[in-house]
């Protein structure tokens, strides 16, 4: 179910639970401003997800309120990772769901990374 991606943060979502250690996740990547791990139902190859420690329910969120330390210090985060994972020559995607027409179905703001194949179009096609 998409979410909407505004309005207050619900402690108990499951990348909250996965930040906590309450859940496991397979971790590649973790410092004081983002964790990362293997999405569960990859994509690609390479289907890693990225999201700040801070609480925000998704981009918008996070633009809006974070403070600039801990947008510079997720961007280098999502940039680190991607190179750890081996996608910086061949290329990858980044992807942030924002809200219903998104298709958001996780309330923590995160960023996929997908690699390891050519990704085609940038959407999937259909009516504009
Ligand atoms: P989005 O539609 O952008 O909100 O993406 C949510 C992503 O979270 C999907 O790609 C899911 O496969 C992934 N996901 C959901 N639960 C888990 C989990 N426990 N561990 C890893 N990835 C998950």
């Amino acid at each position: 179910m998409p979410v909407k991606g505004l309005g207050p943060y619900d402690a108990n979502n499951i990348f909250a639970r996965i930040l906590r250690g309450e859940i496991p996740s397979r971790k590649v990547f973790e410092n004081e401003w983002a964790l990362a791990f293997h999405d569960i139902n990859p994509q690609a190859p390479v289907h890693v997800l990225v999201i700040p420690k801070r609480p925000c329910v998704s981009f918008a969120d996070f633009a809006a309120v974070a403070e600039e330390a801990e947008i510079a210090g997720f961007m280098r985060a999502v940039g680190v990772v991607a190179r750890e994972l081996g996608l910086e020559e061949p290329g990858y995607r980044l992807l942030a769901n924002m809200g219903e027409h998104a298709g958001q179905e996780v309330a923590h703001f995160h960023v996929h990374i997908f690699g390891g194949r050519p990704l085609g179009p940038m959407l999937a096609r259909g009516t504009t």
